[in-house]
């Protein structure tokens, strides 16, 4: 006989299984989270943190599924960043509520935003340049700059108000397979959700549950600088639709600025050489921003995997939160971190359909370790000067 019997356990806490984690035990359910590393420690915390609206792709003239499922996606979070949502995150700040496109002058410029201001309306104005703030000015930069409404988190305050009130019942396992690892310490739920992004697909291959399962890994070289010298959040566009360089600001724990760059800049290989980023960001910035000084910043790369369930179409990109059900087992990918609040329902639409009902009960896990929160990629990198 089983010595633990509980609702759920989840396997993984990034931001999919901390979302998840956080509804089930504020719904009263019995529910575990085991993670192998540190808290938030894969692509969660290396994410720019953007609670995308959809209005990217908008502007690249897609009104797909994805601009159409997201668009509900910012309110839900804003929701719960003021108390008022599934999760309680009035604990964490939001690092903007907003962010810019910056679209230079142009013949491809000027469609992107009459397009843009035509599909998109309200969410989305032109700044007029009487009215730019002061680092948008001092960038140096010409064009037509919009005002997005979508907000960037300061994602490692994100995850610990969600870890945080049940932090007892986050726990630390080995490098056994999980369903191992349960088993050895007579762990039995009613159903089981893994959230380890790439290592679904070789949990699934040990259980025999990968019959029909997907999965995609994007690899993506970001580039991190630091001494960076006021906090910026923009998409900057160049000659085509897709963003050139898409920069988040972030503070190290030395209170140094970090802008994270991501877009164009970062999508190649990830064993490239990163001297091709710093390169890439550099003539970005001294074409579209070219009053920046850049002659003080360290730069650091990031090698990583994006991680989504694969859509039929070959080079499509999955539009939706993708679970894949085996028996009692749900192996579950958000496609991004926006959609953490849709993955959670969507499993709760499950739980509901098979009856699964919260217990009210209250394990004692402390005969598990303990597991920290992970620290940022750009508290861990090594820079170097590169000028
Ligand atoms: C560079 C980059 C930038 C991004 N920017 C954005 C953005 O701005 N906005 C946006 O919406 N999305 C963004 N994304 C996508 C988003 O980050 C991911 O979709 C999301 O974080 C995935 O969350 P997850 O919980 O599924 O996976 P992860 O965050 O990768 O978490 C998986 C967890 O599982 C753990 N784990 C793995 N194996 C095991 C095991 N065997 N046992 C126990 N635990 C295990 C890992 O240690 C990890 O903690 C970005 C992604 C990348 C890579």
């Amino acid at each position: 006989m089983s010595a633990h019997k509980v609702d759920i356990v989840i396997i993984g806490a990034g931001i999919a299984g901390l979302w998840l984690f956080n509804r089930l035990r504020g719904m009263g359910y019995d529910a575990l989270l085991l993670e192998r590393d540190a808290i938030g420690c894969g692509q969660t915390l290396a994410s720019q943190g953007i609670i995308h609206s959809g209005l990217k792709y908008a502007f690249a003239g897609k009104v797909n599924a994805l601009a159409k499922s997201i668009s509900a996606m910012p309110d839900l979070w804003r929701d719960a960043l003021r108390g008022a949502g599934a999760v309680d995150l009035s604990a964490a700040d939001t690092a903007v509520s907003s962010q810019y496109l910056m679209i230079p002058p142009g013949m491809m410029g000027d469609l992107i935003a009459l397009a843009s201001k035509k599909a998109l309306g309200g969410s989305v104005r032109e700044i007029e340049r009487s009215e730019w703030p002061e680092h948008i000015e001092q960038t140096g930069f010409d064009g037509t700059l919009i005002y997005m409404d979508e907000p960037v988190l300061d994602v490692s305050q994100i995850i610990r108000a969600l870890a945080e009130p049940y932090k007892n019942s986050i726990r630390k396992i080995d490098d056994r397979d999980p369903f191992e690892y349960m088993n050895a310490h007579g762990i039995e739920a009613k159903s089981y959700v893994v959230t380890a992004a790439g290592s679904n697909a070789d949990i699934a291959k040990r259980r025999g549950d990968d019959a029909g399962m997907k999965t995609q890994a994007r690899p993506l070289l970001m580039g991190m600088m630091k001494h960076a010298p006021y906090p910026l959040y923009a998409h900057l566009v160049g000659a085509s639709e897709k963003p050139v360089a898409t920069i988040t600001s972030h503070i190290a724990e030395d209170g140094c600025i970090v802008w994270y760059l991501g877009g164009g800049v970062a999508e190649q290989a990830k064993d490239d050489d990163p001297a091709k980023v710093y390169k890439g960001a550099r003539k970005a910035f001294a074409k579209y921003l070219p009053q920046v000084d850049l002659s003080n910043v360290e730069w650091a790369p990031l090698p990583i995997d994006r991680i989504e369930s694969a859509p039929s179409m070959k080079g499509w990109l999955p539009d939706q939160p993708a679970i894949h059900t085996c028996g009692d087992v749900l192996y579950c990918w958000p496609t991004k971190l926006t959609f953490a609040p849709l993955l959670s329902d969507m499993v709760l639409e499950h739980l509901e359909r098979e009856n699964i009902k919260p217990s009210n009960t209250d394990h004692d896990w402390s005969f598990l370790p303990p597991v920290d929160y992970a620290r940022a990629p750009w508290d861990k990198a090594i820079w170097t000067k590169d000028n």
